[in-house]
């Protein structure tokens, strides 16, 4: 579980730019999977060994040069909920603009840790411009260089050393509980799913605080299960206030993911697999988390004209590459397959936990990889001596190779199916490794 950094401020002063920055080199190790093309406005990035998620919350506001008051409010409010702290970027070329000053005003109000990040101070003659920066009222301003990173070092230290601490969630031996985020856009059937569960005779047998100041674990205790619904206080807030804007949901989403093994993903059959399905899908991708997806009320479907099949097929191929995910088509009215969504979710937590022994997965995939060998590069035979699964979290294999640079992605793709076929990763993004042996 990682915190969560947003970068706040109005259009072009740099926010993307730095953002990119922030999560580039930690995109360029982990993110393996190819051919991502979403938008980018959520990534993970390190710093002095510390872990955390990046929002550009202003990357979401579409049509962005004539932003409204509004549109900041609901962008600063966003970052003020969601997150643990908050960059707010200005631009020294511009000075202090109108809307600078409103979105200082909204976060001087806030006891959130709050830096300001002067931008675009590319040489030491606009150092001198950047001092009108103190009258935002937030203190310290932090001069950097998104476009070079000058600077940026000194603001991170400072970042990082604000974050929340992390605390190791203090579980005994065999009391460790799977943790299930129910989550997708408003309206999909969410509370009515949980409420279903939960029944009048309220089976939820605990609130228990989570390791984060905003994050809620609730343990469900019924018919045969048992683990924590993950919630957030954000969540909790958006029944009260209406929310238009979809994306707001998105980011609603993201504590409650990366908090969770399993993400219950529920879409509203009556819409289809949308764009900001697509987001939530990803979101759980990247943070290796098990997926299940609810297709829910299917009550309302007219089954001559869509069937199941036809539908899983539709969201299958929006969901591509990762496609080895469960369907399950549900209704929270007539109460139609709920507990099959909750064992489906717990097969998934299972199949994200199981290790396979390297005895074991050495003589299951080496003939695979001998019979089917990587293609020869410039006359030279790859060959790999050896494979194992790591001891991680979520399940990551290392294919050991003479010349392991030299191993395409296509390659990847053949062994990754392998694997799911031979092995049950239903719902579970995993990751391959090529390495020199
Ligand atoms: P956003 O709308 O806040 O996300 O801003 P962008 O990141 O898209 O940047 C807006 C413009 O400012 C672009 O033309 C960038 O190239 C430019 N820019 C960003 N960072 C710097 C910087 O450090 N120095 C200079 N001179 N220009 C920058
Ligand atoms: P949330 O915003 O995702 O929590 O969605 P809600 O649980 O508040 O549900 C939104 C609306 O959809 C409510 O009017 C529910 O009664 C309705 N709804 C939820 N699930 C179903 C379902 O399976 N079938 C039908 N027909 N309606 C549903």
């Amino acid at each position: 579980m990682s915190s969560i950094v947003a970068i706040v401020g109005r259009p072009n002063v740099g926010k993307s730019t730095f953002f990119n920055r922030l999560i580039q080199r930690r995109e360029a190790i982990v993110d393996s999977v190819s051919g991502v093309t979403r938008d980018r406005n959520y990534g993970k990035s390190e710093w002095n060994g510390r872990e955390f998620s990046v929002i550009d919350t202003g990357g979401y506001v579409k049509g962005s040069d004539d932003i409204f008051e509004e549109e900041i409010r609901r962008q600063v409010s966003l970052a003020i909920d969601e997150s643990d702290v908050i960059i707010f970027v200005v631009d020294v070329e511009e000075g202090i603009t109108p809307m600078d000053a409103e979105v200082a005003r909204l976060l001087r109000k806030e006891t959130k840790p709050i830096f300001v990040a002067v931008n675009k101070v590319d040489s030491s003659k606009r150092m001198d411009d950047t001092f009108e920066f103190y009258n935002l009222g937030l203190g310290e301003i932090y001069p950097i260089a998104g476009m070079n990173g000058s600077g940026t070092g000194d603001l991170l230290d400072e970042v990082v050393a604000a974050l929340p601490v992390e605390e190791e969630v203090e579980l005994t031996e065999g009391e460790e509980l799977p943790r299930f985020a129910v989550v997708g856009r408003p309206n999909a059937g969410k509370s009515s799913f949980i409420n279903a569960l939960i029944g009048e005779d309220r089976y939820i047998v605990t609130d228990i605080a989570g390791t984060t100041r905003d994050a809620i674990d609730t343990r469900f205790n019924q018919f045969g299960f048992d683990f924590n619904l993950v919630d957030t206080a954000g969540i909790r807030r958006k029944a009260k206030v209406k929310e238009d804007l979809e994306f707001y949901s998105v980011m609603r989403s993201i504590r409650a993911i990366e908090h969770s093994d399993v993400c219950i993903l529920m879409i509203d059959a009556t819409r289809g697999f949308e764009g900001q399905d697509q987001n939530i899908f990803w979101l759980a991708e990247k943070n290796r988390k098990g997926v299940v997806i609810l297709v829910n009320k299917w009550d309302l479907v007219d089954k001559d004209t869509m069937t199941a099949k036809q539908f899983e097929d539709k969201i299958r191929e929006e969901i591509a590459p990762f496609t080895d995910v469960p369907i399950v088509f549900t209704s929270t009215i007539t109460k139609q397959r709920l507990l099959k969504a909750l064992e489906t979710a717990v097969e998934v937590y299972e199949n994200r936990k199981a290790r396979i022994s390297t005895s074991k997965f050495n003589e299951a995939m080496l003939p695979v990889v001998e019979h089917n060998p990587p293609p020869a590069i410039k006359g030279k035979y790859i060959k790999i001596k050896y494979c194992m699964q790591l001891p991680t979290p979520t399940p990551q294999f290392v294919f050991f190779a003479n010349l392991p640079q030299y191993i395409k992605d296509p390659y990847k793709r053949y062994i990754e199916n392998k694997l799911r076929e031979m092995y049950n990763f239903s719902g579970v993004p995993i990751d391959i490794y090529f390495r020199q042996k």
